[in-house]
């Protein structure tokens, strides 16, 4: 979109006026989500001046940031900054030196496994959140014992995976040969899911694994945190380097063009017109997924993701994958959702009678709020509150934890 040369580096300027009109139409929280490119050759410089820019426009606010790297350039300047202001930091690692050094390289061609595995225990060491961001490749999604093993291991319990789906050049829908396969993706998703589970204690997690702490959102019958779960797409807008807003950092592109904070009004674009389309693009779904019953948790995927030629209709390329995870978990999701409600009414039972709650009952597995159905023909519906109790149940705050 900008082009392969050149350095694209927002000036002070755009980074005000972003800052000043984000946080002038937020309501209580913000969140900034920092991300490249890498966003630490900015330096930090940079970053310590975005702080001072969100304190002078904060009006009191509480105002969040996420920061995703490949880790290459951290160190205890940056550790501290992080701890400091609290940065949630995703941390671009795939899992052990064979599978991560498989696709991620430096520009020497070397592997850049050991210069991020020490990043990730830098970050850790220092008490910095740290998310494990690994991407499900061809060749990764081959080993998810050894990949949960490893982040476990290295103490990154907090694991976001993601699946890689790029098209051939110059095609409109041959995967790309390192793209995940559906199946190989299915079979990844259920050994990972029951790995997750044969960790939990006491009914609760011990690792947290976005997808499904976001899926048992939508069994709960609430909205799920991950946008590509959602019905809908649009909750968040990209601001380019030159302040050029777009949808979705999927579709930088003159389509999905929202405008330019420089010149237009930031909150005006987030209620456009093109950005509903744009929303809604995702709810207008293929034939066989209006049919699945899996529709209520999956959504038919994201739209980035659809495309694989069925009639005249796009679907899914991980929709098999998904199909047979699914298959495999929606029935324990379901238990896990109604044992956590059961639990939940007997504790609230227990506080009427004691008027106490006492510590050891005070975390309990998955809250779904009283009265909301697990049902699959309820779409999911309310989203928590960032203060609210986390739906996963772990007893911490939404912003403390799936809401991250
Ligand atoms: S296009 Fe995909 S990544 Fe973008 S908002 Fe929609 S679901 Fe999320
Ligand atoms: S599993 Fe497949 S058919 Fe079902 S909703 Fe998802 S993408 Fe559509």
């Amino acid at each position: 979109m900008f082009g392969a040369s050149g350095r694209h580096r927002m000036n002070d300027e755009i980074l005000r006026n972003m800052i000043g009109q984000f946080l002038a139409q937020a309501d209580s929280e913000a969140v900034f989500t920092w991300q490249g490119g890498e966003p630490t050759l900015m330096g930090l410089g940079f970053f310590r001046r975005a702080v001072e820019l969100q304190k002078r426009f904060g009006r009191g606010l509480t105002v969040g940031n996420a920061f995703q790297t490949n880790g290459l350039l951290l160190d205890s300047r940056w550790t501290d900054f992080f701890r400091e202001y609290r940065f949630l930091v995703g941390l671009s690692i795939d899992g052990p030196s064979h599978v991560h050094d498989r696709y991620r390289r430096d520009s020497g061609g070397q592997g850049t496994f050991s210069r991020v595995a020490d990043s990730a225990g830098l970050l850790l060491d220092s008490g910095v959140d740290v998310n494990a961001l690994a991407v499900v490749n061809d060749y990764s999604a081959q080993f998810p014992e050894e990949i949960y093993g490893f982040f476990k291991d290295m103490g990154l319990v907090h694991m976001q995976f993601t699946p890689c789906v790029e098209i051939l050049a110059g095609s409109e829908d041959v995967p790309a040969p390192f793209s995940v396969g559906p199946e190989d993706y299915g079979r990844f998703l259920c050994v990972l899911f029951d790995l997750w589970l044969e960790d939990f204690r006491n009914g609760l997690p011990t690792t947290s694994i976005r997808l499904f702490e976001s899926l048992l959102f939508a069994f709960a019958g609430m909205e799920p945190p991950q946008c590509t779960l959602a019905r809908t797409c649009g909750d968040y807008v990209v601001v380019e380097h030159n302040g050029e807003v777009y949808s979705c950092d999927f579709f930088v592109t003159p389509r999905w063009r929202l405008g330019n904070l420089m010149t237009g009004d930031l909150s005006g674009m987030f209620n456009s017109p093109l950005q509903r389309e744009f929303g809604e693009r995702k709810a207008a779904l293929p034939s066989p997924c209006r049919e699945c019953p899996w529709l209520p948790y999956c959504r038919g995927g994201c739209p980035k993701d659809r495309i694989r030629l069925e009639g005249n209709e796009r679907i899914d390329h991980l929709c098999e994958g998904t199909r047979m995870f699914l298959d495999h978990a929606g029935a324990k999701m379901e238990k896990l959702v109604r044992e956590s409600l059961q639990r939940r009414q007997g504790e609230d039972a227990g506080v009427r009678q004691s008027r106490q709650v006492p510590a050891g009952h005070a975390h309990t597995h998955l809250h779904p709020p009283a009265g909301m159905t697990t049902s699959a023909g309820e779409g999911p519906g309310r989203k928590p509150g960032r203060n609210d109790p986390c739906p996963c149940g772990s007893g911490l705050k939404y912003k403390k934890c799936c809401g991250r």
